[in-house]
């Protein structure tokens, strides 16, 4: 099959490359022209342009886009997708955008005769890299089983969540939890520990107990608590503040158009946003420790 791939950045690179190893003919396109160089030292075929990917004879089209933006433009612009495309290419966008876009153009793309999904991923680029990530997909059962394989090459665990967007609403509730999780793990952790608790030993009661969670068992904020995650390498690596807040804005725009209250979800936004303009949007997102212990943690 040959593929074109759209968006060859953090994520998308190592994306791409899984493809071109698992055999796929890929020609891919960035406004990065390093970027492009990267994947056609690795057997790719390069396009000038989106149309000129559009218009040539790839069979499936994916994109990996920073953000909704990024997305209309590349398909719904005079020069985007489907200004050029022919109506049977299948299109996939992976990035993390909000579900009401994401049904937008995936609207726009079925009423051109394209089949369209949303893929969004979860695994961060340890994943993109190991090809561990997991997708959430979201369109027509037909769709979805057509390009499963396709998914498979860059993912482990490939869910159909539905309809148009319904991936980006897995992705978006799930990382919204997340965020209030990993808030009220710290929250917890620091005040068990400023009254007298070993952190090692409240982590235990806690993991063994009805407070227990993935923010709590798998990814400890507490600096030490666990080997290998980024608390204990201060906090680098890992998942990134302002992606978190970036998927928490998403979450709340999202709530704010159906009208549906997220008052944690709102309320952990704002301590992430807090923290971000406080100069640690680089760090991982359970860096939001220090919000409760200072910055000497
Ligand atoms: P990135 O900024 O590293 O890469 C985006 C790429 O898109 C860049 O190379 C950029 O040049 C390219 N681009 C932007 N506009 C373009 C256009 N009009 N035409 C062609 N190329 C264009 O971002 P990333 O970290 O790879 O993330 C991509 C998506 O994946 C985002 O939506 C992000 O939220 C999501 N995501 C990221 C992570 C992560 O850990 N980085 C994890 C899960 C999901």
């Amino acid at each position: 099959m040959h593929i074109g791939f759209i968006g060859l950045g953090n994520m998308g690179g190592p994306m791409a490359h899984n493809l071109l190893a698992a055999g796929y003919r890929l020609t891919v396109f960035d406004l990065s022209a390093d970027a492009v160089q990267g994947l056609v030292a690795k057997g790719a075929a390069a396009a000038g342009s989106v149309t000129e990917l559009a218009a040539s004879d790839v069979e499936l089209i994916i994109t990996m886009l920073p953000a909704s933006a990024q997305v209309r433009e590349v398909y719904l612009a005079d020069a985007g997708i489907l200004a050029v495309v022919a109506p049977e290419v299948r299109l996939i966008d992976s990035s993390t955008i909000d579900p009401l876009t994401a049904r937008e153009v995936a609207a726009a793309a079925i009423s051109h005769g394209n089949a369209m999904l949303d893929a969004p991923v979860s695994g961060g680029t340890g994943g993109a890299q190991a090809g561990t990530l997991t997708f959430m997909v979201g369109g027509a059962a037909t769709d979805y089983d057509a390009v499963l394989e396709v998914l498979q090459a860059m993912g482990r665990n490939i869910v159909h969540c539905g309809p148009a967007g319904n991936g980006q609403v897995a992705k978006v509730a799930n990382n919204m939890l997340l965020a209030i999780s990993m808030i009220g793990v710290a929250e917890a952790m620091n005040l068990g520990v400023s009254l007298g608790m070993d952190p090692g030993v409240l982590a235990g009661v806690i993991n063994t107990s009805s407070g227990r969670c993935w923010s709590s068992d798998t990814y400890n904020p507490y600096p030490g608590v666990i080997e290998g995650v980024p608390a204990s390498r201060n906090y680098t690596g890992g998942f990134g503040t302002d992606l978190m807040l970036k998927d928490l804005g998403l979450a709340t725009e999202a709530a704010r158009q159906q009208k549906q209250p997220v008052m944690l979800g709102a309320l952990a936004q704002q301590l992430y946003q807090t923290f971000s303009s406080q100069g640690h949007g680089s760090l991982d997102f359970s860096a939001i420790i220090k919000m409760y212990s200072g910055e000497d943690k």
